[in-house]
Parts: structure tokens; C-alpha cells; sequence
């Protein structure tokens, strides 16, 4: 912990907030919005949002935390915790658990591995969570959003059906690795029902705020808002453990090394991420660096766990 000084109380979080705030409007260089989804490519990369929330569900904020952004991968966390509470260990036969080293939709490594993806935060292994989500619920994207509006409180959360419809007339890639996998049996929908139900998922839009509630059952060992349990113990520990290792593209080394929390990044510039058994933040600025994480989300987690000293090191 820095100068052994006292890990803060919830009261200093809106302090710590507001002077990470100051510091990351005064840092040059905030990168770029993706623009390989062109509704994306229009927003303002000097955005910035960050929130705090306490495992009683107690929120703290500064910027644009109250701004609703495309979340895109950050709820690939959210589906893997649908699934895994209904499927079990069984999901781990239809995709892996270790870093890829390769950019999040890559085609080279699922031929090696036989349609198997590497882990659920890159594309392919995110679209057999989706697809395994849909088998068992037959609303994947809908499981999900009431999940989502049920863990933020607020009702109005939902689909952003432009984000979707761009997504899906640029969607060839996505569509490449859906329909390799299934050709190795690795996917059980058709494959245009799963697009749909992954494309949906994707362009949810929801704020720093929503979106740190909505992952408190992480920081909170598998409880739900309301108190009933989604995932047990050690289930809530997996997830924690591919956010650290798998949830930022291939720079879950220097996020890990820069932030020491279990995250997870969306090319929108949204980051998720969790201090188990005390909170859960999220950060949004939609410039992204080369591996498509948000840079000033990137400089403003590694500074909030600095200056707290709250890390799971
Ligand atoms: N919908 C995006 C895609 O599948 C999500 C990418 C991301 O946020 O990493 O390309």
C-alpha cells in the first residue's frame, strides 16, 4: 500500500474521484474511437466518466458518469456469469480459460485449436457463451438486459438498435468465426439467430454508474443486488480470475501490471472493473490505444489504485 498510508473509507472515494478526474484532463493523447463500427467513430474521444460503487450499492462519480456509452465487450462478463450459473463446468467444453495473445477477433488460433476458443472475452469465445446462453434461455440478449436493468436499478436501460444494425451490416468477421466454429459443431443456433442475439448484447447502452452496480455481484462473491445468490464463491473467483487474465484484448499483462484489478474493456471505452469484497468501478472515454482499450480508462484505474492502495496485490 502507498506510504502504508489507510486504505480509504467510502467517504474518500469522491476526493480520489475528482483529483483522477483533474490529472486526466491534463494528460494530452487520448486516442482513438473505433471506428471499424462507424456509429462508434463519432464519439468525442475527450469524453470521460468514472464511477465508484460500494458493495451496498452506494455510488460515487465524477465526469460523465451518468452518460450512457455502447458497452460492446464489457458484457461478455455478464454472459459468462448467465451461463456459467445455469451450465456449470459443462460450459468449459466448449471454450477455454487462457489468454489468446491475439487481437479479440482473430481467425488463426481457432483452426489450431479446433473451433475451441481460447477464452469468453474474445470474439469467438464470447459468441459460444451467447449462443449457449440462447440455447438456454431462448433470449440471450433479453436474459441479459433484464439482468443488467435489474443489478443498475434502472428500468430504462436497453438496446441501442442503430449500434446493432451497424454492427451487423459490418459484421463479416464475426460472422467468419461464428460459422467456424460451427462447423467443428461448436455452435448450436443458426448461425444469423446468434448474430442477432451477440450484436444485440453488444450495443446495450449504459452508464459508468449502471454498469459499476450491475457488476457488484463480482465484488460481492456471486450475490445479486437483491441478495440472492447468481454464482457461487468460487464461481464469482473464476470470473474475477479471466477478467485479470483474458479481459483486456492482449494487454491483460500491463493492465494487470498497471491496475492490479480484475477488469474487462469494450472497444465503446468502457472498462469494468473489481476490487473483490470492497467495490466495483467503471471508467468510460472512447479513445482507444492500438489494442483497444481506453486509454485515459487505462491511466485513470491505474491512478485510482495508487492512490487507494486498494489492488487484489
Ligand atoms: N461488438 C464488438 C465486436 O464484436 C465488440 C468488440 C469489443 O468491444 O471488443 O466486434
Amino acid at each position: 500500500m502507498p506510504g502504508n498510508s489507510p486504505q480509504p473509507s467510502a467517504l474518500t472515494f469522491q476526493p480520489v474521484l475528482e483529483r483522477i478526474a483533474t490529472e486526466v484532463a491534463q494528460t494530452p493523447g487520448r486516442g482513438r474511437p473505433a471506428d471499424y463500427i462507424p456509429a462508434l467513430a463519432a464519439c468525442d474521444p475527450r469524453r470521460f466518466g468514472m464511477a465508484v460503487a460500494e458493495l451496498d450499492g452506494t455510488v460515487y462519480g465524477v465526469g460523465d458518469w451518468r452518460q450512457p456509452f455502447s458497452t460492446q465487450s464489457v458484457t461478455k462478463v455478464f454472459t459468462l456469469a448467465l451461463d456459467l450459473a445455469r451450465e456449470g463446468d459443462a460450459l468449459w467444453e466448449h471454450v477455454g480459460r487462457e489468454p489468446s495473445g491475439n487481437p479479440f477477433n482473430s481467425l488463426v488460433q481457432l483452426e489450431y485449436e479446433n473451433g475451441i476458443p481460447r477464452n469468453p472475452f474474445i470474439n469467438a469465445g464470447a459468441l459460444v457463451v451467447t449462443d449457449r446462453l440462447q440455447t438456454r434461455t431462448g433470449d440471450a440478449a433479453g436474459t441479459l438486459l433484464e439482468f443488467l436493468r435489474a443489478e443498475s436499478g434502472n428500468a430504462h436501460l436497453d438496446f441501442d438498435r442503430d449500434i446493432a444494425a451497424s454492427e451487423t451490416a459490418n459484421g463479416d468477421r464475426n460472422a467468419a468465426l461464428a460459422h467456424f466454429m460451427a462447423s467443428y459443431g461448436n455452435i448450436d443456433n443458426p448461425v444469423p439467430v446468434l448474430l442477432d442475439q451477440y450484436f444485440l448484447q453488444c450495443s446495450i447502452a449504459a452508464s459508468c454508474a449502471d454498469l459499476a452496480l450491475a457488476t457488484g455481484f463480482l465484488a460481492r462473491h456471486g450475490i445479486r443486488a437483491d441478495g440472492s445468490r447468481l454464482l457461487s464463491r468460487s464461481q464469482a473467483k473464476q470470473i474475477n480470475a479471466i477478467m485479470l487474465t483474458c479481459g483486456t484484448y492482449d494487454a491483460a499483462g500491463d493492465f494487470a501490471y498497471r491496475v492490479g484489478l480484475p477488469g474487462k474493456s469494450g472497444v465503446g471505452g468502457g472498462i469494468i472493473a473489481v476490487v473483490p469484497g470492497r467495490c466495483t468501478l467503471c471508467v468510460w472515454s472512447p479513445g482507444l490505444d492500438e489494442r483497444g482499450n481506453s486509454v485515459a480508462g487505462v491511466a485513470a484505474l491505474d491512478r485510482f489504485t495508487t492512490l487507494t492502495g486498494l489492488s487484489v496485490f
